[in-house]
């Protein structure tokens, strides 16, 4: 017969897990449920920086005006317009100056009023003179700047420049989808022609509190420009208008006829309205001074980062159904929160924190998962390995020795089984502790475990201090190969046995059995023989084994 070498490294024939740490440790569940939402709370806040989500916040904008609606528009700003109709009567643009110079006689009836001119009058002109006569006895018009497209200005001629009350710069941001969300407050020292028209306005009235010059203001659109008060040019200067309508008012005179200077809104896309609204609007919003106002990035990369956090531990070990109705509630209610604030001109960011809620709870759903699956392999394990000796327990010997036994029988090939039992294990107990009779157990699982190579050969604790191998596809020669093999690996410990009769060290009984499976019967039969073999060992001496065939 051929023995193996007791020294040979033999692999651990099953490796299985222990019950996983952490689930009896309060600490990493807790730091593991912060997890997801720290993660996605630092991703979105570079996401935020990056301005990954500006297209959706800008579509959100949109929407958030045209949930809000129209707002009042303030009865101080009237505009005329010359629209279509207005040049159809008097000309192409650019209008002959004298009809700017007939405008202004007929405001100055009203007074006070402040006039402001959306139009760059820096050609000279055979009107000038009257129309530089009527600028001064009206003694309020603001007039407007630019800059051309090479960055050079484009003033008003200085004979009228001088006459005005003040001059202001008529340059828009336009986003990439067009709208004009901002503008700047001032421009190379040039204030806006809104913050221009108002610090005239101001000083006929009582001062009005003016935006920091470096600062973009947020436009709040008021809505549709059918409720803003506008006349037709061509009916305020043939005096259909009555001159009363613009005492006390801002006059803001510009053209909206189609194609001259065309503004998008998010009221206002198809077709879009005219540049003179833009004006109009800044002075709207500088007088009710509700110009959108923009949380501080800082506090709301914070506020994500605690906001995150608490939602994925809110999260965490939910049902997946609960997860999704929290998502899905946390989601509106921060749109609800969005379109609140809006109504106070607060706009906050729409997509990017449900973005960020949503990143948060596909992290926790996925988190949750793997910690299920931790989980069920640690219930696994736990249900087919025995926890003192951390080979298969007597369940697993059940399942396996079955499954094998069907196979070989279809197979027709031998299946053996080896049943240890520790020599005088009573007595081992009584001589040296139950705690130190278990630890002898675990050594012994630990030989058997070296003893036997083949994957498919299972070693089990069969129950207190007896132990089991399955070797499929093994014949008795084999099976005997593998019980010395267990004898030489225990012997090998010597595991001190001062009370055992059989030898000075801790020694096995074994009973073989090998058959080749029928299917008709079940592998209790090849049990119950091992067992036989293995009383026959114990009745001769035990440190031994005993073969039985059938
Ligand atoms: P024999 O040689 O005839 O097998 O004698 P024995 O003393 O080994 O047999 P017996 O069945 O009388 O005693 C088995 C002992 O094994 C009794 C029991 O206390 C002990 N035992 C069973 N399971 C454990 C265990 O998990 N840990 C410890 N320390 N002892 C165990
Ligand atoms: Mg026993
Ligand atoms: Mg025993």
């Amino acid at each position: 017969m051929n023995f193996r070498s007791p020294n040979s490294a033999a692999a651990p024939q099953v490796q299985l897990k222990t019950a996983l740490p952490a689930l009896t440790d309060p600490l990493i569940p807790l730091l593991k449920r912060l997890i997801p939402g720290s993660l996605a709370a630092v991703a979105m806040t570079a996401s935020l920086q990056l301005e990954v989500w500006q297209p959706l916040e800008r579509a959100a904008y949109g929407a958030l005006f045209r949930l809000r609606g129209s707002t009042g528009w303030d009865s101080r700003v009237v505009v005329v317009d010359i629209n279509d109709a207005s040049l159809s009567k008097l000309g192409r643009f650019p209008l002959p100056r004298r009809h700017y110079a007939t405008l202004l006689n007929q405001l100055t009836q009203a007074e006070p009023n402040i006039v402001v001119m959306d139009l760059i009058f820096s050609e000279q002109s055979p009107d000038d003179a009257q129309f530089i006569a009527a600028m001064k006895r009206h003694g309020s018009v603001v007039l407007a700047q630019a800059w051309d497209r090479e960055g050079r200005p484009w003033i008003p001629l200085s004979s009228l420049k001088q006459v005005a009350i003040a001059t202001g710069n008529i340059l828009k941001i336009e986003d990439t989808d067009g709208i004009v969300r901002t503008i700047q407050s001032q421009v190379q020292t040039v204030p806006a022609l809104g913050i221009a028209a108002i610090q005239s306005y101001g000083m006929i009235w009582h001062p009005i509190l003016l935006p920091a010059p470096d600062q973009p203001l947020w436009i709040n659109w008021s809505g549709a420009t059918q409720q803003i008060p506008r006349y037709s040019f061509t009916d305020v200067i043939t005096g259909r208008v009555p001159a009363q309508t613009f005492k006390d008012k801002v006059v803001v005179v510009g053209v909206s006829a189609l194609g001259v200077d065309s503004l998008i809104t998010p009221f206002h896309r198809n077709p879009p309205t005219s540049g003179v609204y833009l004006h109009a609007t800044v002075i709207n919003n500088l007088l009710q001074q509700n110009f959108l106002r923009l949380p501080d990035r800082r506090w709301l990369a914070l506020f994500m980062l605690i906001g995150g956090i608490g939602f994925s531990v809110t999260l965490t070990g939910r049902k997946p159904i609960h997860q999704l109705v929290l998502w899905l509630g946390m989601c509106l209610s921060w749109a609800i929160a969005c379109v609140l604030a809006f109504q106070i001109g607060v706009w906050l960011p729409v997509a990017s924190p449900i973005v960020f809620l949503s990143f948060t709870t596909i992290a926790v759903i996925l988190r949750d998962r793997q910690t299920l699956e931790t989980k069920n392999q640690a219930l696994q394990t736990l249900a087919t390995v025995d926890g003192l000796t951390q080979i298969a327990n007597r369940r697993h010997f059940d399942e396996y020795l079955n499954g094998e036994w069907k196979r070989l029988a279809r197979e027709q090939l031998p299946l053996s089984v080896i049943l240890c039992d520790v020599d005088f294990f009573k007595r081992y107990n009584d001589a040296y502790g139950h705690p130190a009779g278990d630890r002898c157990l675990q050594q012994v699982a630990q030989a058997l475990r070296q003893a036997v190579q083949r994957p498919a050969d299972l070693v089990a604790r069969y129950g207190g201090e007896e132990f089991a191998v399955i070797l499929p596809n093994t014949r008795v020669a084999g099976a005997v190969e593998v019980a010395e093999e267990i004898k030489l690996h225990l012997k090998a410990m010597e595991i001190v046995h001062e009370t055992s009769e059989a030898s000075a060290y801790v020694t096995l009984s074994l009973g073989i059995s090998t058959t080749i499976p029928i299917p008709d019967l079940t592998p209790a039969i090849l049990v119950a023989t091992a067992d036989l073999a293995l009383y026959d060992a114990k009745k001769q001496g035990r440190d031994r084994y005993y073969v039985r065939v059938f």
